[in-house]
């Protein structure tokens, strides 16, 4: 689909190691005070002065957690970024500094890794943050990607998943499903392509959804407003799995129970279009779709004034006693229990 028969193919062997290396990233610049010394040696040297400091990483591999047939890598290289940065907001910390780690087949001609590092750049200038390291070597199966994001916080203003309270606010920044949708749009146009090669999708009328899917953003945001609106959340976690999965992480580690509303979870439109099209719940795909990247968080009662006037933070719900369970409201008021069925990684479950 976004194959370029004219592009120009230089083999990776043709560089080395090194001059490779040096070719994609020669380009990075540092930023942050906190970067001593950055690539080139054998470790970057970094100083957090009275800061903490959070450490977060994790690994893409093709054909589970991306597939390069309609994922540019461009936009691969920004999103491997995002996904990392997203946990560092959600400890309520600064995101400083990341590494980046590549194994790449030699079936990848190096106009792919550079398409890869505009992408990894351009995350880096945007987001403000130090690409200071990684490591580069050969794969025979796949592109694998692990991405190393460090950040600072104020220890008194880090917030974790397990500082819920009773009554406290269920909030979620942004609106749901949309990355998941995205994704079935995209399956279902490369079903398309496979038997009619010549179709040109028309992606149009899901701009919204394919874009959460393909070029996701951290809420860096949310954590700057929170900090405007002199809130702190009493736990966060960021929505990589669905809202169900994380709603019951929040309730889990902060031993509490929660009623969340689903008349009050946020949706796009073209989320709700596109459900009816998929002949989908648009419940469903909010609470079980995966990657919206947005924050999901509780807030104390009296902190509710601060934030009820913001479009960008929803109340979903609210926290109660363990005794009551973690539930669905639905919109006939019935009380169902929360279920994470959220993604399967491991690629056991048949319908993802
Ligand atoms: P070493 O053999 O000591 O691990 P390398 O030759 O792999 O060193 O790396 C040299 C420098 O380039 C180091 O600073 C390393 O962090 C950086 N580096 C290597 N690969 C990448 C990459 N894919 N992205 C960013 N930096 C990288
Ligand atoms: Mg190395």
């Amino acid at each position: 689909m976004i194959e370029d028969k004219n592009q120009e193919h230089t083999s990776l062997s043709s560089l080395g190691e090194f001059g490779l290396i040096n070719h994609l990233t020669k380009q990075f610049n540092i930023k942050n005070d906190s970067t001593l010394t950055g690539i080139g040696d054998d470790s970057a040297i970094l100083d957090f002065k009275n800061k903490s400091v959070v450490l977060t990483t994790d690994l893409l591999l093709e054909g589970i957690h991306f597939d390069l047939s309609y994922m540019p890598l461009k936009h691969l290289g920004y999103k491997a970024i995002m996904v990392n940065l997203s946990d560092v907001y959600a400890m309520n910390a600064t995101a400083t500094q990341v590494t980046v780690s590549v194994a790449v087949s030699n079936r990848f001609p190096l106009e792919a890794l550079e398409a890869f590092y505009e992408g990894i750049n351009k995350a880096a200038e945007v987001y403000g943050v130090d690409v200071v390291g990684g490591d580069t070597t050969s794969s025979k199966t796949g592109l694998m990607i692990s991405v190393t994001a460090v950040g600072e916080v104020d220890i008194e203003t880090a917030v974790m998943r397990s500082g819920a309270k009773s009554n406290d606010l269920l909030v979620v920044s942004g609106d749901l499903g949309g990355a998941y949708l995205g994704l079935q749009v995209l399956e279902r146009e490369k079903q398309v392509f496979k038997v009619n090669p010549n179709s040109q999708p028309d992606l149009q009328a899901y701009s919204y959804i394919v874009e959460r899917q393909l070029k996701p953003e951290a809420r860096k945001d949310i954590i700057k407003l929170l900090k405007d609106l002199d809130v702190l959340p009493t736990s966060m976690i960021d929505i990589s799995d669905g809202l169900s999965s994380e709603v019951i992480h929040l309730c889990k580690q902060s031993e509490v129970g929660c009623d969340l509303y689903e008349t009050m979870i946020p949706l796009d439109p073209q989320v709700i279009s596109t459900s009816e099209e998929f002949k989908m719940d648009s419940t469903t795909v909010a609470l079980n779709g995966g990657e919206d990247y947005e924050l999901l968080m509780t807030i104390s009662q009296e902190d509710y004034p601060k934030i009820k006037a913001n479009p960008n933070l929803t109340v979903i719900g609210y926290m109660t006693d363990s005794s009551n369970g973690m539930n669905l409201v639905t919109r006939s008021e019935t009380k169902i229990p929360l279920t994470a069925q959220g993604w399967n990684p491991l690629g056991s479950d048949s319908e993802n």
